[in-house]
């Protein structure tokens, strides 16, 4: 392993729009890199441009404590912060992998984040985590935290094989199961399941089941993605050498995309076994309203709803302009209330549109939305502009 420390420009990434899995208007990465070395990560892709050999080397911003103190500091900037969770994770590196330990980037980052009352999101499949559990109660009493743990499956055997430097599936659970002790909001990424070996649907409902028992408060769903290139090369020699029988079938449904993806036909079949086990469940498949309703904004708080609404349509196989309205929504530079009246000149708002928005401003919520959380059938008819 080799460790280079760098001195980073900025820290503080600013989102475009709201990101509606995460909750996020703004997230960082402090290291590049991460010994974690799950085998499927798509960090190992070449278009991330993660410097030197992934899952060994890791890129240190050492001076992101510094830079992070300036970019959060409201006195220093010219227009107001957008509200919403500031992500921690996610992207090419485990904020809390091994590395960690010695710099405490994490640690210091939730100090500020803590200081200038900021929710946050974290995404990790680490239990160095629990070091933190001190800051990040005081951050859940003051603002609000959400602490997710990616996990491919809860078989221990299984991540042993494609995911050789983290904590086992058991153990991550023991951490989650601690933080919901400490009444915080926590959730599973069961992301990405591997093909023809987390994705069964004996393998989903023991994530599931798990989930329930330890009481969090959502799964997030989805299948794996193989870019060309060292990302695939790598994950097909680990497959080789211990699923060797399923050559062919990754073939199948792998077949050379730009963005690495499977077959849609391939998805659509994980996406509906998931959909079925969390119904009977009942289950929430994304975070649900109440963990971010007092964060967002009131257009953003639309655009996470229609975009979860848009997901939900499309696991059952079906289209909605929900996502075309909620990106619309999402440029707009007047809140809604003030727009009320003239929703249906917004690009892609339609009647049944325009009533879900009504009902979003008068009372916070959808009831559509509530139903197809729950696992409800979707018999709303859908806008056709
Ligand atoms: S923990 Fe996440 S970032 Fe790290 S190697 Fe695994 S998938 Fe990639």
């Amino acid at each position: 392993m080799s460790i280079k420390e760098i001195e980073a420009k900025s820290i503080l990434r600013k989102h475009k729009k709201i990101d509606s899995w995460f909750l996020s208007r703004y997230g960082m990465n402090l290291y590049r890199g991460c010994t974690h070395n799950c085998v499927y990560c798509d960090g190992r892709s070449e278009g991330y441009y993660v410097d030197g050999e992934f899952g060994k080397d890791i890129t240190v911003k050492v001076n992101a404590i510094e830079i992070l103190e300036r970019e959060l500091d409201p006195k220093r900037k010219r227009t107001s912060f957008k509200q919403g969770f500031v992500m921690v994770g996610g992207g090419v590196c485990d904020s809390y992998q091994p590395i960690e330990k010695k710099y405490q980037l994490t640690r210091k980052a939730l100090e500020l984040i803590y200081k200038h009352k900021f929710p946050v999101h974290i995404l990790t499949k680490s239990t160095l985590i629990e070091r933190d559990i001190d800051i990040l109660k005081k951050i859940n009493e003051q603002s609000k935290v959400i602490i997710s743990f990616s996990f491919s499956s809860v078989n221990d055997k299984i991540s042993a094989i494609f995911e050789p430097g983290v904590p086992s599936p058991t153990e991550r659970l023991k951490t989650l199961a601690l933080f919901k002790k400490e009444g915080i909001a926590c959730g599973m990424f069961l992301l990405p399941v591997i093909p023809f070996i987390t994705d069964t649907p004996k393998l989903i409902e023991q994530a599931i089941k798990k989930a329930v028992e330890i009481g969090l408060d959502f799964i997030i769903f989805g299948g794996m993605t193989l870019k060309e290139g060292r990302q695939k090369d790598y994950f097909l020699n680990v497959l080789k050498k211990h699923y060797s029988h399923l050559a062919i079938e990754y073939a199948n449904i792998y077949k050379q995309s730009k963005w690495g993806e499977a077959t849609g036909e391939y998805y659509n079949s994980i996406n509906s076994v998931f959909n079925i086990i969390a119904k009977t469940y009942n289950m929430p498949t994304c975070i649900p309203i109440n963990l971010y309703r007092d964060v967002l904004s009131e257009n953003d708080l639309v655009v996470v709803i229609l975009e979860h609404l848009d997901y939900f349509l499309k696991m059952e196989g079906r289209t909605s302009p929900y996502s075309y309205a909620a990106y619309s929504i999402s440029q707009l530079k007047e809140s809604l209330s003030k727009m009320k009246g003239s929703f249906r000149k917004i690009k892609g708002v339609g009647k049944t549109t325009e009533n879900i928005i009504l009902e979003i401003l008068k009372t916070g919520n959808s009831s559509y939305y509530e139903k197809l959380l729950r696992g409800g059938k979707s018999t709303l008819f859908e806008d056709s502009n």
